[in-house]
């Protein structure tokens, strides 16, 4: 905060206030929030109803609860005292920065994420340990995908879906962020939503899906993988797309590293599908950072030259879409280490055939 001329640090609902003290905020109307000045303790802010959710963390911050006839934004206000740059978390909602903007009209805000998103895009060894969990889990998904285990044909996208949900629960996570399942000419949607269409024997079946997993302090961390399997035999025209994106998704892992520039990474992929003439239907960024979100910093795309660092946790997720076709993506998650980036979901990444 010091470094970046911060006075003082307003955190309510998204992922900052769980990373920082395990308390997570009710995304309701009544306003919780973690007060953080720069020179003095911290205190949060909440509903006189929410107090029993909170565990007392007095070594991080007091706590202020506040009853149905109190005005939140007051009490606050009154916590930021003097200061006159505030940093605010970016989901708060708008109207709470609205209410603070018009009780402190003379306080300048920016959003967290100069202060906190740098810390949290570098994982300590008990986070990466969090992710490599979550990542184990999400592998014996895929494998079981992959053997087979996960009916297929005859269900609906949305059955599969809700299938893999309950997958990512029973192994641990106790959240399911999404459970894409794209059959035939959807997968060429990389954000389809799984809906009634019935799958098929020989066609293409994407599935990318993920939770958050609580680790030891409660603090959840987040799991992402794709993997895509054909009922029956691929098509030529399958094979030869696929092995292109494969080759792709393999330079991509393997041009991660500390130092290399975000954007080398994303590069590293998109050469090869645009050499092998595939670059118009590989219409979004390589990948993104991963951690209490499962969108954070650094996001793998052209533009972004922040170097990577140790502790850096992103996927690698190149895809190839090919309308009214098929579409395929695959992706891992890696992490930054001193020699370069390891990925730590590892399931098969060939397209193999399932009878299922
Ligand atoms: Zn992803
Ligand atoms: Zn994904």
């Amino acid at each position: 905060m010091a470094e970046q001329g911060v006075d003082v640090c307003l955190l309510s609902v998204g992922p900052d206030l769980p990373w920082l003290t395990g308390y997570e905020a009710m995304p309701l109307e009544r306003l919780t929030m973690l007060v953080v000045p720069r020179d003095a303790h911290a205190t949060l802010v909440v509903p006189e109803l929410e107090r029993p959710r909170v565990r007392p963390r007095d070594d991080i911050f007091a706590i202020r609860s506040w009853g149905e006839t109190e005005d939140p934004i007051a009490i606050v206000a009154n916590l930021i005292g003097t200061a006159s740059q505030a940093a605010i978390g970016e989901r708060t909602w708008a109207r709470f920065l609205v209410e603070l903007q018009n009780a402190r009209p003379d306080l300048v805000f920016e959003t967290t994420a100069s202060v906190i998103g740098p810390l949290r895009a570098v994982k300590d060894q008990s986070e990466v340990q969090a992710l490599r969990r979550a990542a184990d889990a999400v592998d014996r998904i895929a494998a079981q995908l992959q053997a087979g285990d996960i009916p297929l044909i005859g269900r609906t996208e949305a059955e599969v879906s809700a299938d893999i949900g309950r997958r990512i629960l029973a192994e641990g996570h106790h959240r399911v962020n999404f459970a894409i399942v794209a059959a035939g000419e959807n997968a060429a949607s990389p954000h389809h939503e799984p809906g009634s269409r019935v799958i098929q024997p020989n066609e293409v079946v994407l599935c990318d899906f993920g939770g958050t997993m609580a680790d030891d302090d409660g603090v959840g961390y987040c799991s992402d993988i794709t993997r895509c399997v054909v009922t029956g035999s691929p098509s030529s025209r399958m094979t030869e797309v696929y092995e292109v994106l494969q080759f792709a998704e393999a330079a991509g892992r393997a041009a991660g590293g500390p130092g290399v520039p975000a954007e080398d990474v994303d590069s590293a992929t998109r050469t090869i599908i645009d050499a092998a003439g595939f670059g118009q239907w590989f219409m979004h960024r390589t990948g993104h950072g991963i951690g209490v979100e499962e969108h954070e910093d650094p996001y793998i795309v052209l533009g972004n030259s922040l170097p990577l660092q140790v502790g850096n946790a992103y996927s690698v997720e190149p895809g190839i879409y090919l309308p009214d076709e098929f579409g395929f993506r695959l992706e891992d998650i890696l992490v930054v280490t001193e020699t370069g980036s390891e990925s730590i979901t590892n399931a098969n990444r060939s397209l193999l055939s399932v009878e299922a």
